[in-house]
């Protein structure tokens, strides 16, 4: 649609055209295998360059363009392709690009499941991964090899949130002529906006915030016009398919985006600064607070801010821990995130190849939903009360409570508290 609305605006109006479906608002669930043709001129008519197949239901039908055709326009990309996953999206934009014998450049942050595939499978088809400090910025120059086919950038990274100078990097890999692959899943669209960054392809976990309810799992992945045609091809060799009743719940959330982001924002760093401030929090990881090293090129960058962050509880022993997640009313315990409804998970330890994470407490992941956030602070609150008395309740009958240092003892951690 005309690019002159503002994105607000686009979100609701963009990939829908009610006259090509009997007016109905939404573009309608499309299934189907076969697309028959009435003459043989009209099939032979369908052919495209290098595809003489491409009338067939594996390309998409009207709810796979519907979705394509927005998701490139809010991303301000030239094309777009679903995927049915998130992580498909992400593995199908590497291999779209690499050969055996390259060298890719991967950040130390990247989202696990990205990391594994290209430990597991690049390795195994003859790609160097190297992984790089994410924020080394323009350094990444002394990385870059002849044969560096690719940079994979996050920001800000999945589980420590550590932002990228994305600019610094794009400039240093197309100088020496390698694509810039980013996941911008935290972010979304309307947050980051990848290809005035230097970014060649764009993904998002649509999964997430997207589809917004968690009840679909969904990849994008948009290209610029220097990268559509390889991730095209790579994408359609491996035959993937995305279902349209998944594309459908994708579309319906996408027209709410807007909405939900300015509320997982606010209440987000709402949170983070209530933790913050409290004493059973080592400390919190979210670069829209000030105090955080990513914080002046998040604020250069980014439009905004998800719900997403996370934070180190101080050492606490394995009943404390219990207490802490078992305590949580509102907060479910599960993967993903982006839906309406807020998580906490507790993480292991970050992989990090360059710096290897040194924090000794429990890591949290929170995703802040669109609760009332009066509720959501209070309930964390008691939480944290509750991990602080299962110390006080059952002081040194904890089976681990000598992992404990003890400067974080649980009296100590009392005193801390109230
Ligand atoms: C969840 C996630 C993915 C993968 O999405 P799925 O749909 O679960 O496969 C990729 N990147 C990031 C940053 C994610 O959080």
């Amino acid at each position: 649609m005309e690019s002159n609305f503002n994105i607000d605006t686009r979100l609701l109006h963009a990939g829908r055209n009610p006259a090509s479906h009997g007016g109905l608002v939404n573009t309608p669930v499309c299934r189907g295998s076969t697309i028959v043709a009435p003459t043989l001129q009209e099939w032979e008519a369908r052919k495209t360059p290098g595809n003489p197949y491409a009338s067939y239901g594996r390309f998409g039908s009207a709810t796979t363009l519907a979705l394509q055709d927005m998701m490139a326009e809010l991303e301000g990309g030239h094309r777009s392709l679903v995927f049915p996953s998130g992580l498909a999206a992400c593995t199908h934009a590497l291999l779209a690009f690499v050969r055996s014998g390259d060298h890719v450049l991967m950040t130390d942050s990247v989202y696990g499941p990205t990391r594994s595939f290209a430990e597991d499978v690049l390795s195994r088809l003859g790609v160097e991964v190297e992984f790089y400090d994410p924020t080394i910025g323009a350094g990444i120059r002394q990385q870059m090899r002849k044969n560096t086919r690719l940079v994979f950038v996050e920001s800000p990274g999945s589980a420590t949130f550590d932002i990228q100078d994305i600019p610094a990097i794009s400039a240093q890999a197309h100088e020496h002529g390698a694509f810039v692959v980013m996941d911008n899943t935290w972010a979304s669209p309307l947050f980051f906006k990848a290809f005035e960054h230097g970014v060649d392809v764009s993904i998002q976990a649509a999964t997430k915030y997207l589809v917004g309810h968690s009840d679909a799992l969904m990849g994008v992945a948009t290209a610029n016009e220097r990268a559509w045609p390889l991730l095209k091809a790579g994408a359609h060799d491996f035959g993937q398919t995305t279902s349209p009743d998944d594309i459908f719940l994708v579309l319906r959330g996408l027209r709410t985006l807007s909405l939900r982001m300015q509320r997982h924002w606010e209440s987000g760093v709402r949170l983070a600064k209530f933790l913050q401030q409290h004493s059973m929090v080592e400390r919190v990881l979210h670069p829209a607070l000030p105090e955080d090293p990513g914080h002046a090129l998040w604020k250069r960058d980014f439009q905004g801010a998800s719900g997403l962050f996370a934070f180190v509880l101080l050492p606490l022993t394995r009943a404390q821990t219990i207490a802490f997640f078992n305590s949580l009313k509102l907060f479910g315990i599960g993967l993903s995130w982006g839906g309406f409804e807020s998580l906490a998970l507790p993480m292991d330890a970050p992989k990090r190849a360059v710096a290897p994470w040194t924090s000794q407490g429990q890591l949290v992941r929170v995703h802040v939903g669109l609760e009332d956030y009066i509720d959501l602070e209070a309930d964390m609150a008691q939480a944290l009360e509750a991990a602080a008395k299962a110390a006080a309740r059952k002081p040194g009958t904890s089976s681990d409570v000598s992992a404990v240092p003890p400067q974080h003892s649980a009296v100590h951690l009392m005193e801390n508290v109230l």
